[in-house]
Formats: C-alpha cells, structure tokens, sequence
C-alpha cells in the first residue's frame, strides 16, 4: 500500500536510468508512493516533507530478480520439511524470505513457483501490496505446469505421501490437459506462466535434464498462456527442450544450460530473453560435492548442470541476447540475491550491464516498465543506495543501505 507522505532524497550520486550515466548530486521527490519529480542539486524539502540524507550514497532504481522460489529453501532437512510444513506455514515461511528479499534491495520480484497449494504465494503477493507484509512487489505463476513425472512436482516419496505434498494443478499430460492447466493457474490468479521444458536438478527422479513435455504440448502451453495475456517462462536446461520452446514464442528460457548454437540464433530471432540464474546452478554444485543433503538423483544432475550455466551466460552475452537478472532463490539461500551480479561479471558482462539486467531488462520481461526499471516521475517510488560505485564494483550491491519500496522505507 502507497503511502501519501512525500519525502526529498537528496543522492549524492543518482542512476536514474542504469542506460545512461549517473548524476552528480540530485533531489529526487517522492509523493503517494510515486516518484514526483527529479531535480539537480539539494533541494530543501517542504514542511510537510521528510528529508532522507544520501548525500555520501550511491542511489538506483530498485532491483528486480526474475526467478525466485519465495516459499521455499533448500538446504538441510529440506526433504521432511516438505511433508512437515503445512500450507500456512508455507506461507509463512515466504512473509519471512521475502522481507529478506526486500532488505537486500530487491523491490520486485517474479515467483516461478510456489510451494505447497498456489495460494501460499497469491495471499503473499496481497498481503505485501497492501502493505500488510514487508516485501518486494510480486508476480507470481502459482504452480509450475509439468508433466507427471516432471520437474517441479517429482519428489520421490512414497505415492500417498506424494500425494499429500503435490500440489496437482499444475500437473498436465497431452495438448488438451495442458490447455486446462495454464487456465487454470490463469483463474487462480497467476501473473505470468512457468512450465518445465526439461528436467531439472532437484527433483528427485533420474530422468536427465532433457526435454520433457512434447512439442505439442509446449506449443499449446505457450498459445494459451499468451492468449490470456500473460508470459511465459520455460525452465530448461539440455538444447533439445530450449529450443523447442524459442521455437514456439517463450517469452524467457530460465538457466538455459545447454544452449547451442541454434538456440541463440533463435534468442535473438525471436527477441526472447535469457534469465540465466548462475548462482542456482553454483549453489546446487556446492550441495551435491559437500554434503548429504542431496539425494543420488539430485547430485547427478546438479553435477552435470553445475558449471554448464556460467558457460551458457558468458555465450549468449556475447552473442548480444537479452539478459534478465534472476537466481532461483530458495535453492540458494533468499536475501543473497545480490551474489548474482559477481557471477556475470565474472560471465563477461560490464557492472552496468549486469545493473540493467536486474533493473531495465528485467522491467521490461515482467512487462511493467511503465511501473518500476528507473527513477522516472510516474513511476513507483522505488530506489536503493549503497556506499561506493556499483559501476566500478558490482559487489556493493550486496552490501545494501537502504531501501524505499513504493514510497515507504523498508
Ligand atoms: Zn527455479
């Protein structure tokens, strides 16, 4: 919920835009939760107004992070929590990691797939909009469309208890199931659509990380989520699966891993985007090298996956495809979203086009740059600071100062 105080930011340096270049101190104007107006030098603030001093600071648009898992984490003892906690615990588990999320300086955030019954993230995306819950603005897919036996629903236990922690409406089989699925996730009140194009790490079933749904089904999927208005994002790590669904008009491939060089051709055919999450892939390698927490079928393919999406980012960089900024939090632990930037320099991106990625790019694959992205008089009043230079040094990034998320400081 927007807050009618107004306050005068005085930056001591402002990325208003992460395309041009930053401002020497400037006052930015904030009102009803809006960016009011921007002016150069420190202007002295209205009675009515608070005055937020970060004349010593470095000031840009909030960041968005395009792939999070807000109600859940993995880690130790993640495999008995899934069938100890319940639905409301789920969705309280994510209030918890999204007011990390929000300290870390992230404002926006896209759930591709909640945990538990849909509703554990829809009330979540309420409760924060309307001010009710610290945290980052969220769209949200509710659950993920697979296919049985697929990634995102395949949990390996026994099939009663599978079928207490399953959340099936996200489960689909043939063109006309598939159809139904994506409407259904639609009516629950999903903002956007993540299916499975192949498998992934940690779903407990060795079945590789190839391609999983039909092409068919991948088609049907994609036409009916686009026809409802809404985008689409595929997980998909081995080329057949990416591929097919570039081929079909996805609007993002999340990880990406096995890109080829097909699956690049048609990126920037089809102007899609790539939503990399190199730290996901990372932070599973660590878990399957050092400890039990990953069951065989899980290991095995965090292994082979692992390193594979750093290769994948540094291709399709340079190759010119769009990046967006996301990191699969809840396989790496929420609030350490800001880790994410290191890993694409170390990919070949520059700092600002790594800032872009998780501010302007971003805006636009969530279709709501008209809303967040910059600091531009209309927009929602959503901006950070760290000490020191995040175009010199993207790690500042993960040593935030503060945070205003629509008009209120976080
Ligand atoms: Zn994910």
């Amino acid at each position: 919920m927007a807050t009618e105080a107004s306050v005068v930011i005085h930056a001591g340096k402002l990325l208003a835009d992460p395309e041009l270049a930053p401002k020497e101190r400037c006052s930015v104007h904030v009102k009803g939760g809006k960016i009011a107006a921007i002016s150069s030098g420190f202007i002295d603030p209205p009675p009515d107004a608070q005055l937020v001093d970060l004349k010593d600071k470095f000031v840009l648009p909030g960041l968005i992070d395009c792939h999070v898992h807000l109600t859940g984490q993995f880690g130790p003892g993640y495999r008995l929590r899934v069938v100890e906690d319940s639905d409301v615990k789920i969705g309280l588990n994510g209030a918890y990691h999204a007011k990390l999320t929000l300290k870390a300086g992230f404002t926006t955030v896209r759930d591709v797939g909640a945990l538990g019954h849909p509703d554990t993230v829809f009330a979540l995306r309420s409760a924060i909009a309307e001010g009710k819950v610290p945290g980052p603005r969220i769209l949200c897919v509710g659950t993920i469309i697979s296919p049985t036996g697929g990634h995102g629903q395949t949990y390996g236990y026994r099939q009663d208890v599978c079928a207490c922690v399953q959340s099936h409406s996200g489960t689909c089989d043939g063109v006309d199931d598939c159809r139904r699925a994506v409407r259904r996730q639609v009516s629950f009140g999903a903002d956007a659509i993540k299916f499975v194009a192949t498998g992934g790490v940690l779903s407990n079933i060795k079945a590789g990380i190839d391609q999983q749904f039909t092409d068919d089904e991948i088609r049907t999927i994609i036409e009916t989520a686009h026809g409802l208005g809404r985008r689409v994002a595929a997980h998909a790590h081995g080329a057949a699966g990416i591929n097919a669904a570039l081929r079909n008009g996805v609007d993002s491939i999340e990880h990406g891993s096995f890109l080829d060089d097909e699956s690049i051709r048609l990126f920037l055919d089809r102007k899609a985007y790539h939503v990399p999450t190199v730290i996901a892939g990372m932070t599973a390698l660590e878990f399957a090298r050092s400890s039990a927490d990953m069951t065989p079928a899980q290991a095995e393919k965090a292994l082979m996956v692992g390193t594979k999406i750093k290769e994948a980012l540094s291709r399709s960089h340079a190759a010119g495809v769009k990046i967006a900024f996301g990191t699969d939090m809840g396989v790496g632990p929420h609030g350490q979203n800001a880790r994410e930037f290191a890993y694409m320099v170390e990919c070949g991106m520059k700092p600002a086009a790594a800032v872009k990625a998780a501010t302007v790019t971003a805006s636009h694959l969530l279709d709501i740059a008209d809303e967040v992205g910059t600091i531009t008089a209309g927009k929602s009043a959503d901006l950070i600071a760290v000490d020191g230079n995040p175009l010199d040094d993207v790690r500042t990034l993960e040593r935030m100062q503060f945070v205003m998320a629509r008009g209120v400081i976080a």
